[in-house]
């Protein structure tokens, strides 16, 4: 899996249409749901806050940091 990830830079896209993140020296799954638009991670601070739908954990915020600076990247090289 961690093989899998790499190639792709850092996204795996499962048979279910889900995108699987990984932070390094974080064993945690980080998943987002693109037909429901929805995150979701295996730490236990998500877990817990959940239970009371509250906000991400620092994991998912992590990662859409990543993705909206890749995003903006690319829209730099293009202009
Ligand atoms: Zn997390």
């Amino acid at each position: 899996m961690q093989k899998i990830i790499d190639e792709f830079d850092g996204v795996l896209i499962d048979e279910y249409g889900w995108e699987h993140y990984q932070i390094k020296g974080k064993k945690y799954d980080i998943r987002f749901d693109r037909s429901r638009l929805e995150w979701a991670c295996d730490c236990p601070a998500f877990t817990y806050r959940r239970k009371f739908r509250k906000t991400y954990c620092k994991h998912i915020l992590e990662i859409q940091d990543k993705n909206w600076k890749r995003k903006r990247d690319e829209v730099a090289r293009l202009s």
